[in-house]
């Protein structure tokens, strides 16, 4: 095994910034092959990643978080998109339900440190349950929502997972998705129209003013508008010496190194 340090990535990156998503979703595959999944959260911008996976056709898993506490609306669009992109959406849920988790530990998301227990049961463990089957995760955080996302990179590695992160949308920016969106009539989680910028779970996401940030409806009820859930490791502080372990072989073909020479 290697080890695969984000400083590593620093070029690849700097590289990939010329890349258009679909690109980078194709440099992916080619990569990790079936070793690679995206994660959606069934918002615009992972509609836009589904609908580009179904247009390249490389069959690449679609990974949901259920939290048991999803808006309806957010299932349906789910529903919609497995069925009209023809994409597996797997979708991967707590091992509690909301009901037992409440009667055992209580209303958890009423304060900060509840939230982030309750996060990190509903959202992260639920995801670490497929830590072993993949190398790489496709994501759809872009730099144009702000906060700690304005500097996301394209490639990230994620100590959690053991895997590297991928977010091909990290450059598109909101007139691109509204042309993407318009052009291929994509399918958006209706939410959107009514005011959600960004859609969580049911018991923290409210919609938000024009004139709010587009995360201000998540959590709103702690009185924070910069906070994130922690399934997203580029969104967290990192770790003081962040690496992940990989198959030497596969370490050699992410940083584009020769390995089949001759002697
Ligand atoms: S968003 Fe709220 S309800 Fe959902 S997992 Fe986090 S704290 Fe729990």
């Amino acid at each position: 095994m290697a080890r695969l340090t984000q400083a590593d990535l620093i070029e690849l990156n700097r590289t990939f910034d010329e890349r258009t998503p679909q690109e980078l979703i194709q440099w992916a595959h080619g990569v990790f092959g079936n070793r690679l999944a995206t994660i959606s959260a069934m918002q615009k911008s992972g509609s836009v990643v589904c609908h580009m996976l179904s247009r390249l056709n490389l069959g690449i898993n679609v990974l949901f978080v259920d939290t048991g506490v999803m808006f309806q609306e957010t299932l349906d669009t789910r529903d919609r998109i497995a069925a009209e992109y023809d994409l597996n959406v797997v979708s991967l849920t707590a091992e509690k339900s909301m009901e037992e988790q409440t009667q055992e530990l209580g209303v958890l998301y009423l304060t900060p440190e509840g939230q982030e227990q309750c996060c990190h049961l509903r959202k992260v463990e639920p995801l670490q349950t497929v830590k072993n089957d993949y190398d790489a995760l496709i994501g759809s955080l872009r730099r144009s929502d702000g906060g700690k996302r304005a500097q996301c990179p394209i490639l990230s590695i994620d100590i959690e997972m053991n895997c590297v992160r991928i977010n091909p949308l990290a450059n598109f920016d909101d007139e691109s998705m509204k042309a993407y969106i318009a052009e291929h009539k994509v399918i958006t989680n209706p939410l959107h129209e009514q005011g959600y910028a960004t859609i969580g779970c049911n018991r923290c996401t409210t919609p938000v003013l024009p004139t709010e940030p587009k995360r201000a409806g998540r959590w709103r009820h702690l009185g924070q508008w910069a906070m994130y859930c922690g399934i997203n490791p580029t969104d967290m502080d990192p770790a003081s010496t962040p690496a992940i372990e990989l198959p030497d072989d596969l370490v050699d073909r992410i940083l584009g190194r020769e390995t089949d020479f001759m002697i």
